[in-house]
């Protein structure tokens, strides 16, 4: 599932080649993947000059001269530039532009293309947290205060924190020696402010690698994020990289999570 460095990748390869091309032609297998009736979508975006692409949590924001376009991979699908003649035989859209290319669409299960004239018109983005990148420890402090919530519970809940997912979080969670289940109203500043810098380090160090191996960017290539570079994901029994413990898989709530148990303890709550 994509998270925000691989959404930050397309967006920055999308940003790249897009602006100024304009769509000529709309090809939609998978009309609900819409958020109108498939004509007035096509109507609504051919002739549409793209003029910047953007990361926006786990969407891609494409602004146009007629309104956005906003995708979501859902849990995992693939955005692709391509020749017509290349076009994958398993698309659920795509946008021929103007110089010849296909802009193609798929979702491994299921996902969203919408089309909205503002962006205030769009209910999914509007109400997102903000962006795990411009994310700042007061922000955090405030989010914190007074909350009864689980730690990882936050930063997963994308109405809080836009971008972070299942992948990432225990590294992020790691490199700030936070356990998952502690009660967000107990972090001290020094941790808050350990928290932002690991959001931003880990997102920012995968994205610089293109972001993970299991997903395509805009040409069909790998991101470089292999599995060898998480700290203490996906682990289970090997040694942590800062003290050799062996790393646990615990559960927390309804998804397991992988701590250093030594370097992550679980502060007894006080209240
Ligand atoms: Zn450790």
């Amino acid at each position: 599932m994509p998270e925000w460095p691989e959404i930050a990748n397309l967006a920055r390869q999308m940003q790249a080649v897009l602006p100024g091309r304009t769509i000529a032609g709309v090809t939609v297998r998978q009309s609900r993947c819409l958020n109108l009736p498939e004509p007035e979508f096509i109507a609504a975006v051919l002739g549409a000059q793209v003029l910047a692409v953007a990361p926006r949590g786990k969407w891609l924001q494409i602004q146009t001269t007629q309104g956005w376009l906003l995708i979501s991979l859902g849990m995992g699908g693939e955005v692709l530039l391509t020749p017509p003649a290349a076009l994958p035989e398993k698309t659920r859209l795509h946008f021929d532009l103007d110089d010849g290319a296909s802009l193609m669409v798929n979702f491994w299960w299921f996902g969203y293309v919408h089309y909205v004239q503002t962006l205030a018109e769009h209910t999914m983005t509007a109400r997102l947290g903000v962006d795990a990148l411009a994310l700042g420890p007061a922000d955090l402090t405030a989010a914190f205060a007074g909350k009864r919530f689980r730690l990882k519970a936050f930063l997963l809940d994308q109405a809080r924190i836009a971008g972070i997912g299942n992948f990432y979080v225990h590294d992020i969670l790691f490199q700030a020696r936070l356990h998952p289940l502690r009660q967000v109203n107990t972090l001290t500043g020094v941790e808050v402010e350990a928290l932002v810098q690991a959001i931003h380090q880990r997102l920012a160090y995968s994205l610089s690698l293109g972001g993970a191996a299991y997903e395509v960017d805009l040409y069909g290539g790998k991101g470089h994020f292999e599995m060898t570079e998480l700290l203490v994901g996906y682990r289970e029994g090997q040694p942590c990289p800062e003290c050799a413990t062996p790393v646990e898989k615990i559960k927390t709530g309804s998804t397991s999570s992988f701590v250093c148990p030594r370097c992550q303890p679980l502060i007894p709550e006080s209240r």
